[in-house]
């Protein structure tokens, strides 16, 4: 027999039982933004004009984002711009771009989408092989230096990416199994901006479960790519984390929301900690003068490495250039 909605008389879609909510398509949608706009609320990043770097591969997290602050920013004084890097993996790469491209121009906003090719002269599987890398570590790495390239040449306040909650339970588990403890730092809401070097970052889908950004998606008709990434290992560690993760969320409803909330908790803490006491060190990289681990960044590392010279500064330009020529009035 069906539900009926906990907050109306229509039909329920979703059996939210952490929350013990049946709810319908509206009110199920409600109950996500609210999720989205606290979190953003409670780190005060609605209230003065902001403008927002959105990466979007195409997928549903990244699609079911847009929507959502997108349509925050009809109620907000946030600019958007969404932004799409073309890795040139086989088609996979250009259905996401054309995906992202048209989702954007239907729902009127900013975007930009670059090409590694055209930036580089490699794709992202070359790129990997010469520097003897996995394409996914390489990926990161280019993914990670663009977007804040991109993000401070526009002068925006954050990066919002698209992780969901069940994402970053999966990667700050694999951080502390690995014994990557610093990393388990980095996996707040929000991450503030080092001027000049590196832009913060958002994560407005701290508090989302994965099954309800794809209901989000789905009910919304937000268009998403439906395959993964055909260079994404068969099964990886994150895979079989969350897994793990689900069969006891199944067992103890909650658990997961549960968890993430005391994360967030304890980083605050360690973070304010941190204010007072002695920050963690940040280096510059001598190539290109960005945020890096050490003195020179991964980036320019990897360039320097695999194409004879770090092209970090190079690109940098490259990148001015293309928002300058996107932000100049046509004629
Ligand atoms: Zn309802
Ligand atoms: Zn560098």
């Amino acid at each position: 027999m069906p539900y009926r909605c906990s907050r109306c008389d229509k039909q329920a879609i979703a059996n939210i039982k952490y929350a013990r909510l049946r709810l319908c398509r509206e009110h199920l949608t409600t109950y996500i933004e609210k999720k989205v706009e606290s979190i953003l609320r409670k780190y005060k990043v609605l209230e003065t004009t902001r403008r927002i770097v959105l990466a979007v591969s195409g997928g549903k997290d990244s699609m079911a984002m847009t929507w959502v602050l997108w349509r925050l920013s009809q109620r907000y004084p946030i600019k958007l711009l969404v932004t799409n890097i073309d890795l040139g993996i086989d088609g996979y790469s250009r259905r996401s771009s054309e995906i992202v491209r048209k989702y954007s121009q239907e729902l009127g906003i900013d975007y930009i989408i670059v090409k590694l090719e055209d930036l580089l002269a490699y794709n992202i599987k070359s790129l990997s092989r010469l520097a003897r890398r996995s394409t996914c570590s390489m990926c990161g790495v280019v993914k990670r230096y663009l977007l804040n390239l991109i993000a401070l040449e526009s002068k925006a306040d954050y990066v919002a990416l698209g992780h969901n909650l069940d994402d970053i339970l999966a990667y700050s588990l694999k951080s502390f199994l690995s014994g990557d403890y610093i990393s388990l730092v980095k996996f707040t809401p929000i991450t503030k901006s080092i001027d000049g070097i590196a832009v913060g970052r958002l994560r407005p889908f701290y508090k989302v479960y994965e099954k309800e950004a794809l209901l989000l998606a789905l009910t919304n008709k937000v268009p998403f790519i439906v395959d993964e990434c055909p260079l994404r290992p068969e099964s990886s560690i994150e895979f079989h984390i969350k897994s793990f993760l689900n069969s006891i969320e199944e067992e103890k409803p909650g658990i997961k929301i549960q968890w993430i909330n005391n994360l967030e908790k304890s980083l605050r803490d360690i973070q304010r900690n941190l204010d007072v006491g002695e920050n963690l060190r940040v280096y510059k990289c001598s190539y290109c003068g960005l945020l890096s681990k050490s003195n020179i960044c991964s980036f320019c590392n990897t360039t320097k490495r695999v194409l004879g010279r770090p092209l970090g500064a190079e690109l940098r330009e490259t990148i001015k250039r293309i928002i300058m020529v996107k932000n100049s009035p046509s004629i």
